[in-house]
C-alpha cells in the first residue's frame, strides 16, 4: 500500500513534459494497478510514444463515476526553480515539484484510494482515466473518448481533478485558436498601388476582430459566472514582410476566441471569414487575381457549464460539503467529456495559482483533504 504522498513522489520523478513520452509513468501506474488485481487498458497515440490509461473497478454496466487526470506537465525551462523540479521536496508543509498541483497530486490521491475502493462492494462502476498531452490542446483525451465511445457502458459523471483547492467548479470557457494566412502580391514599394499589401489587409482583419470582440463585450451578453463575464477575442501573433522597400506578399496572424460555454466560437470564425471573402478578397483580386485569405483552426476545446441541479453537481457538493459552485478561467478536458455525453465537474487539490510556475507546490493539507474526499466518494459509491 502506498500513501498519496509516496505515489506523488513517484509520479513527479517521471519527466512527463508534454513533448516527452509519458510511457514510463503509465507503465508504473499499470504495474501498480496490476499488483492490486486491477487490469487496465492502454490507448496509444499513432506513434505509440504516449498512452492514455483507462481502468474500471467494481461492476460492469452503465453509470458510475469517472476520475480523470492528465499525466503531462508544462516545461520547466526558463523558470527559476529553487528546488529540483522532478524531485518531490518538502518545505514548510508544502510539497514542491513540477505537476504537484497540475495535476499529479490528484492522480496520486486517486491511485492511493484504489485499495480502499476495492475493499468494499461498489454498487456502481468506478472508472479511472489518465490522459496524455492535455497541456498542448487536450489531444490525448480525444483518442480516449473515441475508444470509450465504442463501449456499451458510459460513466454518468466525470470528476476532473484539475486544481481548484477542492472547491466545486461547474464550468469554464471554451477556446478556439485560428491561424489566418493573407496572400497578397509583392512589388517595389515605390509602386505600392500595383501590389497587394498583405500586412495592410491583415491589419483590417485584426481591426474587424477587435470590433467583434467589442460587440461581444456589451453588457447584454454578460454571464457573471465567468471572469471576464463575456466572450473575448484576441490577436496574439503576427508575422509579415521582409524589408521596407518591398510591398509584403505574405502575412500570417493567429487569434483566439475564448467563449462563454453558451456561445459558439465557430460563429466568430465564420463571421471574420465572411468579412474577408466578401469585403477584402474582391479588392485584393482586382489587383492580383491569386490573392487570398485563408483561415485554419489550430487549437481549441469546448467550454463547460454543468447544470447546478444535475447529479454531477449534487455529487460534487456532497464530496466537498459545499454548494458554492464557481467557474475557472483555465480550460480542462471536461468540455470534451461533456461533449461526449459524460456530465463533468472539476474539483482537485492544490491551486492553479501555483500551476505552470517555478516552485510549483501542493500543500500537504490539500493532499490530505483530497484523500478524505476519495473516502467520501467510496462511501457514496457503496450506496
Ligand atoms: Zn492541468
Amino acid at each position: 500500500m502506498f500513501t498519496s504522498r509516496q505515489l506523488l513522489e513517484k509520479l513527479v520523478a517521471f519527466d512527463t513534459t508534454s513533448r516527452e513520452s509519458n510511457l514510463a509513468l503509465i507503465d508504473f501506474v499499470w504495474r501498480y494497478l496490476n499488483d492490486l488485481g486491477v487490469s487496465g487498458e492502454l490507448i496509444h497515440n499513432a506513434e505509440r510514444s504516449k498512452a492514455n490509461l483507462y481502468a474500471r473497478l467494481g461492476p460492469a454496466g452503465d453509470g458510475g463515476v469517472m476520475l480523470s487526470g492528465h499525466s503531462d506537465v508544462v516545461p520547466v525551462e526558463g523558470q527559476n526553480w529553487s528546488v529540483p523540479p522532478f524531485v518531490l521536496t518538502e518545505r514548510d508543509g508544502k510539497l514542491y515539484g513540477r505537476g504537484t498541483a497540475d495535476m499529479k497530486g490528484y492522480i496520486a490521491c486517486m491511485l492511493a484510494a484504489v485499495p480502499h475502493f476495492l475493499a468494499q462492494p461498489l454498487k456502481q462502476p468506478l472508472h479511472l482515466a489518465i490522459s496524455y498531452d492535455e497541456e498542448v490542446g487536450c489531444l490525448g483525451v480525444r483518442t480516449l473518448l473515441e475508444a470509450l465511445s465504442q463501449r456499451p457502458e458510459k460513466p454518468s459523471i466525470c470528476l476532473i481533478g484539475e486544481p481548484t483547492e477542492l472547491q466545486p467548479v461547474l464550468g469554464h470557457k471554451g477556446k478556439l485558436g485560428v491561424r489566418c494566412e493573407v496572400k497578397g502580391a509583392a512589388c517595389h514599394s515605390a509602386y505600392s498601388p500595383q501590389g497587394v499589401n498583405a500586412i495592410e489587409y491583415a491589419a483590417q482583419l485584426v481591426h474587424q476582430l477587435t470590433a467583434i470582440g467589442e460587440r461581444l463585450a456589451q453588457t447584454e451578453q454578460h454571464d457573471t459566472r465567468f471572469d471576464p463575464p463575456f466572450t473575448t477575442v484576441q490577436t496574439g501573433i503576427i508575422r509579415g514582410g521582409t524589408v521596407l522597400n518591398i510591398v509584403p506578399a505574405e502575412c500570417v496572424f493567429d487569434f483566439e476566441v475564448r467563449t462563454l460555454p453558451q456561445h459558439d466560437a465557430q460563429a466568430v470564425a465564420a463571421e471574420i471569414d465572411t468579412f474577408a471573402q466578401s469585403e477584402l478578397v474582391p479588392r485584393m483580386q482586382a489587383v492580383a487575381v491569386d490573392s487570398a485569405i485563408r483561415f485554419y483552426p489550430i487549437s481549441g476545446y469546448p467550454g463547460l457549464l454543468t447544470d447546478a441541479q444535475s447529479d454531477a453537481a449534487r455529487l460534487i457538493a456532497y464530496l466537498t460539503q459545499s454548494s458554492d459552485f464557481s467557474t475557472v478561467a483555465f480550460g480542462t478536458e471536461g468540455g470534451l467529456f461533456h461533449q461526449a455525453g459524460i456530465p463533468s465537474v472539476i474539483c482537485g487539490p492544490g491551486s492553479m495559482a501555483q500551476g505552470h510556475k517555478p516552485d510549483e507546490f501542493i500543500s500537504i493539507a490539500q493532499l490530505d483533504a483530497c484523500d478524505a474526499m476519495m473516502q467520501r466518494l467510496a462511501a457514496w459509491m457503496r450506496q
